[in-house]
């Protein structure tokens, strides 16, 4: 399935994608809930209804004309993310391959959904773009193990981890959760495709384009710790809630690794893809 979460008149609402149409998933039968996070919760019989209901053709439709996406998952409570977890960026950026995770954090403030414009903050002059697979989570879990991650996961979309190179290379002790969580520094979607469409998570191309312009174009066979070795590495810190956002690393191509040097500026569209999600901001 494809979800998303759009904004209507009766406030944000969880839908799937049939063709062209929006099945809002609440009115197709009030035991799904509103809300991802509603649905995820409410575990493997939720997702079961949900498929029904996608399947039924007299499943009520939400108005083509009106569809505003909000991120998928809007209110996740965590947003973790990875540092270099590809090679070919690691490279570019002069740095060794990490021998362990590196992670930070952004916060909710800063999510948007597809289509949303990312504001560029006045005190940075170094907004940079990075393309990244993110993984959504499904089921509570703590000290998982690593054959076991991939259960967790509730499915994927793409996101884009806006990077303000100055505050986050520049300031003293190098600040990557300041420079990455501005606010609307985390847009993801439009959709979540469930973990059930994509049968292997680490042979994904990944590309970012720049007013139309390939930057970034790399498959998550590139990353350094793969999906289910992070979930299973997380869960040793904290315990993995569903809604549960995390970032997998950006490919290379980043704008500041290029001479001369490509920041964002206003005006400019940057598109995210992964096959069956992709994403305009
Ligand atoms: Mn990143």
């Amino acid at each position: 399935m494809r979800l998303a979460t759009l904004r209507t008149a009766r406030g944000p609402r969880l839908a799937a994608q049939r063709g062209e149409e929006w099945i809002d998933l609440n009115l197709a039968n009030l035991d799904i809930p509103a809300t991802l996070r509603g649905l995820l919760n409410a575990g493997d019989g939720a997702l079961m209804a949900a498929r029904r209901a996608v399947d039924d053709p007299k499943a009520p439709t939400v108005e083509t004309g009106t569809i505003r996406f909000l991120a998928p998952m809007p209110d996740p409570q965590k947003i973790v993310c990875l540092g270099l977890n590809y090679r070919d960026h690691a490279a570019e950026g002069g740095v060794p391959i990490p021998k362990d995770p590196v992670l930070f954090s952004k916060y909710a403030t800063a999510l948007i959904g597809h289509g949303e414009a990312i504001v560029l903050p006045p005190v940075s002059k170094e907004v940079d773009y990075e393309a990244e697979l993110v993984v959504v989570i499904g089921k509570r879990g703590r000290d998982i193990a690593p054959e076991a991650g991939l259960e967790h996961v509730a499915g994927y979309t793409i996101g884009h981890d806006v990077s303000a190179r100055d505050w986050q290379l520049t300031k003293d002790g190098r600040q990557w959760m300041a420079g990455k969580t501005f606010d609307t520094f985390a847009p993801t979607g439009p959709v979540l495709v469930t973990a059930d469409e994509v049968p292997d998570p680490q042979a994904l191309p990944i590309r970012l384009r720049l007013n139309g312009q390939t930057m970034q174009e790399s498959n998550t066979r590139e990353m350094i710790f793969p999906v289910a070795f992070v979930v299973a590495y997380l869960s040793q810190i904290f315990t993995l809630e569903p809604g549960d956002l995390i970032f997998t690393g950006t490919p290379s191509g980043v704008g500041m690794s290029r001479k001369p040097p490509v920041f964002l500026k206003a005006g400019d569209v940057v598109e995210g893809s992964t096959p069956g999600a992709s994403g305009t901001v």
